[in-house]
C-alpha cells in the first residue's frame, strides 16, 4: 500500500486512513466467488465509517447490524432495508420498532423472550416480522477466548437441542414468519476446518429438521474469516476462494435454499490504517520507547485482545532497524501497541502507520482521558 505522506503532514494526528482502491478490489474479489443463491451482508460493526459504508452499499451487498444505530447508519449509506439483517442478544424496544418500520430483511433472534416481544410489537403495528434463529452450534474456534462465540458456554444463540421446539413456537405465532437459521462461530479464523465443521453441523441439523417436516428457506453462516495481520502488503486481500469453496463443498443446500454470509473483518480490515506521529523517543533503563500520539482510545485491539498490528515507519522506511516498545499517551500501563518491535529508527515528528486497522479500529475508539475521537479519511 502506498500512502499520501505529503497530504498526511497537513492533517492532525492520529487519524484513520482508508485505501478505497483496496476496499473496492476486496469487494470485487468477494463478488467473484458469489454464486446466485449466495448473499453477502457486510458486518457493519467492523467499521461504520460513512465512506467505507457507501463503497460497500454501492457494491450491492447487504449488511448485518447489531444495533439500531447501525441500522440507521446503513439506511443513510444507501443499503436497502430488505438486505439488512439484525442480530444481537439484547435488542431494545426502539431498535425492534426501527427494524419493523424500516422493513428490514431478517431479525436474527437469540431467545424465546425476544421472539415473543418481536411478535407482540409486530402485532401492534400490523406487521409480520421475518425471523431467523441464531443457533449456538457448539463449534470451537481456536482464537482468543474473547472472540469465540460458538461454544455452548457463550451467551449467544439458542442451543441446538431446543431448535425444533423454538421453530414450532414461532410457527404458531401470528406476526412472525420463520425464515431461517443463523450461525456465527467466531472471528479471525484462518483455518478453514472451523467453517467445514460448521457445515457438518448444519447438514446434521437439516437432516433432523427434514425428518420432522421443517423447511429452512435461508441459512446464514455468519462471518469470521480472518486477515493476515503479520503481512498486510503480502496478503492485502483474504483468500475468499478457499473460504467460499469450503461452503460450496461443505453445505448440502436444498432446492431454492439461500445461503447468507456476514463477513466484517475480511472486508475492511486491510484497507484501513491508523496514522500516528512519534512524539518522543525515550531511553528507559532496559527499553527504548517510541511514544506516539495515538493510544488505546484510538485502537484498542492490542490492549483488549493482545492483537498484533504491523507498524510501518512512513517517514524513514530505510533507516537502520532498532528495537522499540511503541506506546501511547494514555494513563494506563496497558496502553502499549507492541513490545520489543524491530522497526526503522524513528525520531520525533515521524509518521508511522499501524496497519490492518480497518476492522474494529475507528469504531471502537473512545474519549477516555478527554481525548478527541480520531477522524477517518479516504482518497486524500
Ligand atoms: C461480529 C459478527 C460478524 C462479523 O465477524 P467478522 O469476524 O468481522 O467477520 C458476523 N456476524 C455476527 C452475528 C457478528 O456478531
Amino acid at each position: 500500500m502506498s500512502f499520501p505522506i505529503e497530504r498526511f503532514k497537513e492533517i492532525r494526528t492520529p487519524f484513520y486512513y482508508y485505501d478505497t482502491a483496496l476496499l473496492d478490489a476486496t469487494l470485487e474479489a468477494i463478488k467473484q466467488e458469489l454464486i446466485p443463491n449466495y448473499h453477502m451482508h457486510y458486518a457493519v460493526k467492523a467499521c461504520t465509517n460513512p465512506i467505507v459504508l457507501k463503497h460497500i452499499a454501492k457494491a450491492g451487498f447487504g449488511c448485518d447490524c447489531v444495533s439500531g444505530g447501525e441500522i440507521q447508519a446503513c439506511l443513510e449509506a444507501g443499503f436497502n432495508a430488505e438486505d439488512i439483517v439484525f442480530a444481537g442478544v439484547g435488542k431494545s424496544d426502539w431498535e425492534i420498532e426501527l427494524g419493523l418500520e424500516a422493513g428490514i430483511g431478517f431479525f436474527n433472534v437469540e431467545s424465546i423472550p425476544e421472539l415473543e416481544v418481536i411478535n407482540e410489537m409486530a402485532k401492534e403495528r400490523g406487521k409480520i416480522a421475518r425471523v431467523s434463529f441464531r443457533i449456538n452450534p457448539n463449534v470451537g474456534a481456536h482464537t482468543h477466548a474473547n472472540i469465540t462465540t460458538g461454544l455452548a458456554e457463550n451467551k449467544f444463540g439458542i442451543a441446538m437441542e431446543d431448535m425444533e421446539k423454538v421453530i414450532r413456537i414461532a410457527q404458531e405465532m401470528q406476526n412472525v414468519e420463520f425464515v431461517g437459521l443463523h450461525f456465527h462461530i467466531g472471528s479471525q479464523l484462518l483455518v478453514m476446518d472451523d467453517f467445514a465443521a460448521l457445515c457438518e453441523r448444519i447438514n446434521e441439523l437439516q437432516e433432523k429438521l427434514d425428518k420432522v417436516g421443517i423447511a429452512i428457506p435461508n441459512i446464514n453462516v455468519g462471518g469470521g474469516l480472518g486477515i493476515d495481520y503479520q503481512n498486510p502488503d503480502g496478503n492485502p486481500i483474504p483468500n475468499f476462494k478457499a473460504y467460499f469453496d469450503t461452503y460450496k463443498k461443505g453445505i448440502q443446500l436444498r432446492e431454492g435454499q439461500q445461503l447468507h454470509f456476514e463477513l466484517g473483518r475480511a472486508v475492511v480490515g486491510q484497507c484501513g490504517s491508523l496514522i500516528t506521529k512519534v512524539l518522543f523517543v525515550k531511553q528507559g533503563s532496559v527499553k527504548q520507547f517510541a511514544i506516539v500520539d495515538a493510544g488505546f482510545t484510538d485502537l484498542i485491539r492490542p490492549a483488549l485482545y493482545d492483537a498484533f498490528h504491523f507498524i510501518q515507519n512512513l517517514t524513514s522506511p530505510d533507516a537502520p532497524v532498532e528495537k522499540y516498545d511503541v506506546v501511547g499517551p494514555i494513563c494506563e500501563s496497558s496502553d502499549v501497541f507492541i513490545k520489543d518491535y524491530d522497526m526503522p529508527k524513528v525520531q520525533r515528528g515521524d509518521l508511522i502507520a499501524l496497519r490492518s486497522a480497518g476492522a474494529y479500529g475507528e469504531i471502537m475508539a473512545s474519549q477516555y482521558n478527554c481525548r478527541q475521537l480520531p477522524k477517518g479519511y479516504a482518497d486524500l
